[in-house]
């Protein structure tokens, strides 16, 4: 905002003394008023605010003290702080009378200019310091208002979000609670699909079966080959529907933790199973396989899909070299499932824990195993992943709690 400019007012009759004043007080900021008597001085006084009113004592019709008794007597014009100008010596009657019409100081012709300019200015810096308090003033006033004005918009913002937080939230829990039904009606049925599909399977299997059996040396070669192509593709179906039944259970079930020995659960699954034993594999076992914080059944299928492949991806003719070895990780233990297998490549590392994932087509499978055991030991707090490089074998890791 441009600066006002401070309003001096001179009343003289006498042109002359007009112009000498205003020769000597003239500076940048500052506005004469002139007036030649002193009804023209209320006049300009109705109309301007001034900082000082230098008056002349001697004029016709209205004098300088009756036009200062004026002024004392209106609300507008009682604190202008007046300078009277007088030819000689005053007595003390008329000074006094002087003073009583509110006179702030007495000027004596012929004027002293340093002495006229020293008293204007110290009017001058008091009305400039009164126009920069009454900006701060009117400035504090303004930024209250707007710090008011922000606090209630603020307050009414609060408000607002705090009830689209609550629809929000309605709508969320709605919307999850809903969600939840439909997982649990498709995880429902896709096991009632997946085990219902078994029984005319296993018909197939079975009548498969008897037909190699009874007349299996009476039918031609190619005939031979087609029954052996649905059998297998039955065996191969029955697999794959094993496979989504046990996931579908993982995802209905809730692992409970416990303690349990890893190492003797291993020696049982190795024992049970032909082709994780000499001479088909050479399987070790890390002695100091401790006691984990999981689950039985949970570990179980980890570690049988685990050894299962373990000796499934080799190249022919290699025979399945398997490593189990644990490594201690702070209160955690990894167990790491070395093998000298065909390997997995980088880029197929993250996706082979994903469902139906199968990078070597050449063996069997259904590409469920992993994504089974990422599922279970994620129920079971644990973690899983793979180091591999293709044709170097590959080291499958879980990691789990121990038991202390
Ligand atoms: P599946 O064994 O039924 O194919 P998995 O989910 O168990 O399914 O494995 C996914 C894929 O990961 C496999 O098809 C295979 O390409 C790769 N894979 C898993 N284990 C090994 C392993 N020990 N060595 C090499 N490749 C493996």
């Amino acid at each position: 905002m441009a600066k006002q400019k401070i309003k001096f007012l001179i009343v003289d009759d006498l042109e002359g003394n007009l112009l000498v004043l205003d020769g000597l007080l003239r500076r940048e900021g500052l506005e004469l008023l002139k007036a030649r008597s002193g009804p023209e001085a209320l006049e300009l006084l109705l109309i301007h605010e001034v900082a000082l009113a230098i008056v002349d004592v001697q004029m016709p019709g209205m004098n300088g003290f009756e036009l200062a008794e004026l002024m004392r007597g209106t609300e507008r014009t009682r604190r202008v702080p007046i300078m009277f100008v007088t030819a000689g010596a005053v007595d003390t009657q008329r000074r006094f009378r002087g003073y009583e019409a509110g006179a702030v100081d007495f000027l004596f012709k012929p004027i002293e200019p340093h002495i006229l300019q020293s008293k204007a200015e110290v009017f001058f810096e008091l009305a400039c310091q009164r126009d920069e308090l009454r900006a701060a003033a009117e400035e504090n006033a303004r930024l209250l208002a707007d710090s008011r004005r922000n606090e209630e918009e603020l307050l009414r913002i609060r408000d607002e979000l705090a009830m689209a937080n609550i629809s929000l939230e309605a709508k969320v829990q709605e919307r999850t609670a809903r969600l939840r039904e439909t997982i649990t009606e498709l995880e429902h049925f896709s096991y009632t699909i997946t085990h219902d599909m078994r029984a005319p399977l296993r018909a197939m299997q079975g009548f498969g079966q008897m037909l190699v059996e009874e007349s299996g040396q009476s039918l031609s070669p190619q005939a031979q080959d087609y029954l052996n192509r649905i059998t297998t593709s039955a065996n191969r179906m029955d697999k794959l529907i094993t496979d989504s039944l046990n996931y579908s259970k993982v995802l209905q079930h809730e692992f409970e933790l416990q303690p349990v020995d890893a190492r003797k659960l291993l020696l049982g699954i190795v024992e049970s199973y032909p082709n994780l034993q000499p001479p088909q594999a050479q399987i070790t076992l890390d002695p100091a396989i401790p006691v984990l914080l999981a689950n039985e059944a949970g570990l179980t299928q980890c570690f049988s899909n685990l050894l299962g492949n373990a000796v499934k991806f080799m190249k022919p003719g290699v025979t399945p070299t398997i490593n189990v070895r644990s490594e201690a990780k702070g209160d955690c233990v990894r167990l790491w499932f070395e093998d000298n297998g065909i390997g997995i490549a980088k880029r197929h590392q993250e996706q082979i824990f994903r469902m139906f994932q199968r990078v070597s087509r050449d063996y069997e499978g259904t590409g469920i195993g992993l994504a089974l055991v990422r599922k279970v030991v994620e129920r079971m707090r644990g973690r899983v992943g793979v180091e591999s490089e293709e044709g170097k074998g590959s080291r499958f890791w879980l990691e789990f709690k121990v038991c202390r």
